[in-house]
């Protein structure tokens, strides 16, 4: 009887040695690092690893990013949006051209002179019209910016001194 139980606790130790030195000199295994390489990676331990921590802070990093592009495309298309609503609110504002003045430029100032508009907006009864001349952004009194005035008295396809100094002014 006593052999028998000296036999059990003798194979119940050694499995519990053996299972002890298998622990001791097996390599340190992380299970975090295996499954995000897709092979096995060894030198340190689960609670050792940085892995899910540093997989973490990039997670909210590129979160962050996103959100600041979203932010951005939205600051845009806000901008968008308001400058098409001034263009229609201005292009509804235009007020009728009576009489076609002239355009000219002098150093690097555009000048509108001689322009007659209607003091009422397109399209509407016209009583009697107002001599204009205007040195900057005829659009803020007009309605009519000086592209357009340009190509109605020039022409459209016209590259005199107008046009360049539009585009190097705007
Ligand atoms: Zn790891
Ligand atoms: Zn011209």
């Amino acid at each position: 009887m006593v052999t028998v139980l000296l036999i059990v606790l003798g194979a119940v130790l050694s499995i519990a040695l053996r299972a002890a030195i298998r622990q001791l000199w097996m390599p340190k295994f992380c299970s975090w690092c295996t499954r995000a390489s897709g092979h096995e990676v060894t030198g340190h331990t689960d609670d050792q690893c940085q892995g899910p921590r540093l997989a973490q802070s990039q997670r909210a990093e590129i979160e962050a990013t996103h959100q600041r592009d979203l932010q951005r495309s939205e600051a845009r298309l806000t901008e968008h949006t308001e400058k098409r609503k001034a263009e229609r609110a201005r292009t509804a504002a235009r007020l009728r051209i009576e009489h076609i003045g002239n355009v000219t430029t002098r150093g690097r100032e555009i000048h509108i002179t001689g322009w007659r508009f209607s003091t009422h907006p397109f399209g509407t009864e016209v009583t009697g019209g107002q001599a204009y001349s205007y040195v900057g952004a005829p659009e803020q009194t007009s309605g009519w910016n000086v592209d357009e005035l340009h190509a109605i008295a020039h022409g459209g396809a016209c590259r005199c001194d107008v046009a360049r100094l539009a585009r190097i002014v705007r």
